[in-house]
């Protein structure tokens, strides 16, 4: 008998009612119960009490295969938290050499704060602003610069700091633990978040829908705003213009934001302000990039892909935009595989593209 995996309670909640079915991704591609919310949680009991061997093949394959997206939490009438019982999950699964060698990578390189910090120069992140690089004596609100957005997507910590000019940009912050939690290192995940804390001691603003929900789980709902909640109710711009008239915009909801937060009005009610919002069918749903998802299981973070840029296509908008930059990544190289006119940006970068009144 295993044991002792799962935290019992969370375990019981579910009762099977198959509601969350309908809402899960790779249900839907493959129509196999094992695939489903309410499968994964028969195969989780099965490991718990002893049923299947902990090493059970099937087990690998449904952890593995799961996005980690929640969208089966918010319709679960018994208040199932399965993003819980997936990272709990995973910490098993995942345990010593059995996690995969690209997530170990990854999660070395977060850790190294002097790299982030070196990114962060190189790449010309927001810095700097309301404070001389460490935290402010007095906690206010602090921007929160992405390991990710560091690397790749500088220019959406800067359209931040515009939209946003009272936020202080301490430099001296490292990685909020989201990569560890999902991957199978809770505790790292824990470790990490709680620094994050005390190198950002006010509230914490984000530009990522993941680390968002991670941190806020960690540290607490109060400490944590993601940016469309923090410039909410702001006045806009005038509108975003393309090719001589209103731009068409869709949003891709952030899985964890929306799914574990609940934020999905105010990015659209900021959107709507400066253009013509088309809501995609499937906005709510993943877009298959869910963290490490799109590098350890390339063909089916494709296939869910896929799927969505036909759509966007079919949509006739101009852009698509995220509120992750793990999304912004995977839908502008989709985009840009295709060689769609669509373009795919960030909020705040859209924000601060919009013409002055
Ligand atoms: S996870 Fe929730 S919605 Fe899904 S079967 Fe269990 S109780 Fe029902
Ligand atoms: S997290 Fe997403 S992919 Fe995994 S079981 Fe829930 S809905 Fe399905």
């Amino acid at each position: 008998m295993t044991g002792d995996v799962f935290n019992p309670e969370q375990l019981s909640r579910c009762i099977s009612c198959g509601f969350c079915l309908p809402a899960c991704p790779t249900y839907a591609m493959t129509g196999d119960e094992a695939s489903s919310p309410r499968g994964r949680i028969t195969l989780m009991r099965a490991l718990q009490d002893g049923t299947l061997p902990p090493d059970d093949a099937t087990l690998a394959e449904q952890s593995s295969f799961c996005l980690g997206c929640r969208a089966c939490e918010p319709v679960c009438p018994a208040g199932v938290e399965y993003g819980d019982l997936l990272e709990q999950w995973r910490v098993h699964q995942w345990r010593g050499w059995r996690r995969p060698l690209v997530a170990r990578a990854l999660m070395l390189l977060v850790e190294q704060r002097w790299l982030l910090r070196l990114l962060g120069l190189v790449r010309r992140a927001a810095r700097g602003q309301g404070v001389s690089g460490s935290a402010a004596d007095e906690p206010g609100a602090q921007l929160m610069l992405g390991c990710v957005e560091r690397g790749l997507f500088p220019a959406v910590s800067r359209a931040a700091q515009s939209l946003a000019p009272e936020l202080a940009v301490p430099t001296a912050q490292g990685c909020c633990g989201a990569l560890h939690a999902h991957n199978g290192d809770l505790a790292g995940g824990e470790r990490l978040a709680e620094r994050l804390g005390e190198d950002l001691p006010g509230t914490i603003v984000t530009t990522s829908g993941g680390c968002a929900a991670h941190l806020a789980s960690v540290l607490g709902r109060d400490r944590v705003r993601e940016l469309s909640t923090w410039i909410a109710g702001r006045p806009a711009g005038a509108e975003l213009r393309v090719a001589g008239r209103r731009a068409r915009v869709a949003l891709q909801d952030s899985c964890h934001l929306r799914n574990g937060l609940s934020v999905f009005a105010e990015p659209r009610a900021l959107l709507r302000q400066v253009a013509d919002y088309v809501e995609l069918p499937s906005a709510a749903t993943c877009c298959g990039a869910a963290g490490t998802y799109s590098l350890l299981r390339a063909k089916d973070s494709r296939r869910i892909l896929d799927a969505k840029l036909d759509e966007i296509e079919a949509a006739g908008v101009d852009l698509v935009v995220a509120v992750n930059p793990g999304c912004l990544r995977q839908l502008r190289t989709g985009l840009r595989r295709r060689r769609s006119a669509v373009r795919a940006v960030h909020l705040a970068e859209l924000l601060t593209r919009v013409e002055s009144p």
